[in-house]
C-alpha cells in the first residue's frame, strides 16, 4: 500500500512516518508513506497556498490551485482508489471503515488547515470525507496520522504477530479483555490464574467472557440486539 498525505505543514509527519509500526512497514516494503509539501505546488512568488475567505469573515482558506495540481501530478504517476479528505463534517472513523480501507493500493489523504480548504476542492478532487471524531483540531495532520495508523496496521506482515490486529477491540463488536504480564504477583496485586494455568481452551473462554462483560460495562451500545 501507498498513502500519498498532502499538506501545508509536511515536518507534522516527520516522528510519526520514522517510527514503531510505520517504519516497520515501510523497512518490510509493505507499505509507504509519501508527504508532499502544498508550497511546492504553488504558482506563486511567495509560495502561498492560502487566502482570504470569498465574502469576509476570520480565517483563511486553501486554495484550490496547488491541491489541484499536487493531486494531478500524483494521479500522473499511479491510480487512486481514493482521495481522502481529513474533515469534522465527515464520515465518522470506525473500525469498519479503517478495514475497508486496508485493501486499497493507493490512497491520497488531503490535510486542511485554517478554515478549511474551498469547497471546490471537496466538489470535484475528493472521493470520500474522514472526521477522526466530534472536535476541532487546527489541521487535519493529526487526523491523517490517526487514519494511516489505524489502516497500516491491519496489512497481513505488518505487526509482528499476525493475529494481534483481528483481536483488537472493535473487531467483532466487543472492546479487548484485560491483559497482563510478569510479574504474576506485585505488591499483592494478582494477575488472574486462569492464564497461568496453561488451560488454552479455558483462557480462551475466559478472554472471551471478559470482552463480553467489559463490553456491557463500558460500551453497552456495541451490544446491538439481534
Ligand atoms: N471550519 C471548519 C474546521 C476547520 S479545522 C469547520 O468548522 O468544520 C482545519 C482543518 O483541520 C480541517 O480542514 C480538517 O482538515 C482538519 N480537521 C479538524 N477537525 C477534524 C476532525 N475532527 N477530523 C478530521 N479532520 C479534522
Amino acid at each position: 500500500m501507498r498513502i500519498d498525505i498532502v499538506t501545508c505543514l509536511p515536518t507534522m509527519f516527520n516522528g510519526f512516518i520514522d517510527q514503531s509500526i510505520l517504519k516497520r512497514a515501510n523497512d518490510k516494503g509493505i507499505a509507504e508513506i509519501h508527504v508532499h509539501n502544498l508550497r511546492d505546488y504553488s504558482t506563486s512568488k511567495q509560495k502561498n497556498v492560502d487566502d482570504y475567505a470569498f465574502g469576509g469573515g476570520a480565517g483563511m482558506v486553501l486554495m484550490i490551485e496547488p491541491i489541484d495540481r499536487c493531486i494531478e501530478h500524483l494521479k500522473s504517476q499511479r491510480s487512486y482508489d481514493e482521495v481522502l479528505y481529513m474533515s469534522p463534517d465527515g464520515e465518522r472513523l470506525s473500525q469498519t471503515i479503517s478495514n475497508g480501507l486496508s485493501l486499497c493500493e493507493n490512497i491520497i489523504i488531503l490535510c486542511g488547515h485554517y478554515k478549511g480548504v474551498d469547497e471546490r476542492v471537496r466538489e470535484h478532487l475528493i472521493t470520500r470525507e474522514i472526521s477522526i471524531g466530534d472536535y476541532v483540531l487546527s489541521g487535519g495532520e493529526l487526523a491523517a496520522a490517526v487514519v494511516s495508523d489505524s489502516i497500516i496496521r491491519l496489512i497481513p506482515g505488518v505487526l509482528s504477530d499476525e493475529t494481534s490486529a483481528l483481536t483488537d477491540s472493535f473487531q467483532d463488536d466487543l472492546v479487548a479483555p484485560p491483559v497482563y504480564t510478569r510479574p504474576a504477583e506485585y505488591k499483592g496485586w494478582k494477575a488472574p490464574e486462569i492464564l497461568l494455568s496453561g488451560h488454552n481452551a479455558k483462557i480462551e473462554e475466559w478472554r472471551f467472557d471478559q470482552a463480553v462483560k467489559r463490553t456491557q460495562q463500558k460500551r453497552p451500545d456495541l451490544l446491538k440486539e439481534e
